[in-house]
């Protein structure tokens, strides 16, 4: 049973900046959790501090029942996988896979077999005589997946394993990696700054915005429900529309002088609030609906973007292929539950 435990967990570098601040949440055994955000925003360095490579300047660190603040990297039980893949060159793909296990002194027939299943399991048979030059980038980063397996850790840690790779390869990588961590229930923890990465392979996403932790949750509670208007504006693509509102003198959102909606405001709210609205949470009205000023569309395949104005304000609505996007004049109405309320000053959701 491999719980990760971070409480108060905190880094402050040398030159006094805190890229850090203090962190606490809990990994339960087998969960894969992905801390995602910007750059600079921190992720890099928690993932460190987990993996024992950067010193954590106040809090605690368990990885199953151990205290592991001062223990070293190598004594972790953990196996990291980074983002340029760190293989030794002048290795094959069989020596590259086996050389921890050979570290640590396990008998040839041992590692042998411990290469042999992983390299099954990552298709990666055919090319076990092979050096990493004579690899394409997938590949390689099923090698390096590979090294990280046979060492049987307790808990994987992921930087941006993906970076490199083509979208197309990005894709499949994920979902290997993904059912690959299943298969094998090891706990795990995955940085990246990709938002799709985030949603398609987290049980619980930890959302950081200059070393806080803005939201943890599972990637529908994150995308329905987002904390702030960060999150709001990080997680989807194209990301949720934030307008300027108010409450009328009958209780319902207004937008600008003219446009009125049939939504109760919040009660909660100041006067003056964000009203938050996913693209696709939008839909093509006959009438009597939201007025918009469509000024370009993009045509996507599956779905049409539609950009505009709305009340003087931004906002883009997403489409699918069949409805016809136009530009111009076109009034638009929401799906249920699309209002999402953030209190202007904060950005805190209401
Ligand atoms: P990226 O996606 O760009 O890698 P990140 O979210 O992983 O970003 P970190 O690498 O963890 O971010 O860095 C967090 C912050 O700490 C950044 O502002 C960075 O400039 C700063 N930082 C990182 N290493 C040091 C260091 N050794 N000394 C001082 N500041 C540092």
């Amino acid at each position: 049973m491999t719980v990760v435990t971070l409480d108060m967990v905190r880094k402050i570098y040398p030159n006094g900046f805190e890229a850090v601040k203090p962190c606490s949440f809990k990994i339960p055994d087998g969960e894969f959790v992905v801390l995602v955000g910007p750059s600079g925003c921190g992720k890099s360095t928690l993932l460190r501090m987990i993996a024992g490579l950067e010193e954590i300047s106040g809090g605690a660190i368990s990885i199953g029942q151990r205290v592991v603040n001062d223990v070293d990297p190598a004594n972790r039980n953990i196996a990291m996988v980074f983002q340029n893949y760190a293989l030794y060159p002048h290795m094959t793909v069989s020596q590259n896979m086996g050389y921890g296990l050979k570290n640590r002194g396990l008998p040839k027939s041992e590692i042998q077999k411990k290469v042999l299943d992983a390299a099954k399991m990552l298709n990666l048979m055919d090319y076990l005589d092979r050096r990493p030059s004579q690899l394409s980038g997938g590949q390689r980063q099923r090698v390096a997946m590979g090294r990280a397996i046979v060492r049987s850790p307790e808990l994987f840690l992921f930087d941006e394993p993906l970076s490199n790779l083509d979208a197309k390869l990005r894709n499949q990588m994920r979902i290997e990696i993904r059912s690959l961590q299943r298969r094998l229930g090891v706990t795990a923890v995955y940085v990246t700054h990709d938002q799709i990465e985030a949603m398609t392979m987290a049980d619980r996403i930890i959302v950081l915005n200059e070393g806080r932790i803005e939201q943890i949750g599972t990637p529908a509670e994150i995308y329905n429900q987002p904390a702030s208007t960060f999150v709001a504006g990080f997680m989807g693509a194209p990301p949720m529309n934030l307008l300027n509102a108010t409450r009328s003198e009958n209780g319902l959102l207004s937008i600008g002088d003219d446009i009125q909606i049939n939504i109760e405001a919040p009660k909660s709210a100041d006067k003056e609030f964000l009203l938050g609205i996913r693209p696709e949470d939008v839909e093509m009205r006959a009438e009597g609906g939201l007025p918009c000023d469509v000024q370009i569309v993009e045509e996507l395949g599956a779905n049409h973007l539609m950009h505009g104005k709305l009340g003087g304000q931004d906002f883009s609505v997403s489409v699918p292929k069949d409805v016809q996007a136009i530009t111009g004049p076109v009034t638009y109405g929401l799906k249920p539950n699309a209002a999402h309320f953030f209190d202007k000053e904060s950005g805190f959701r209401l």
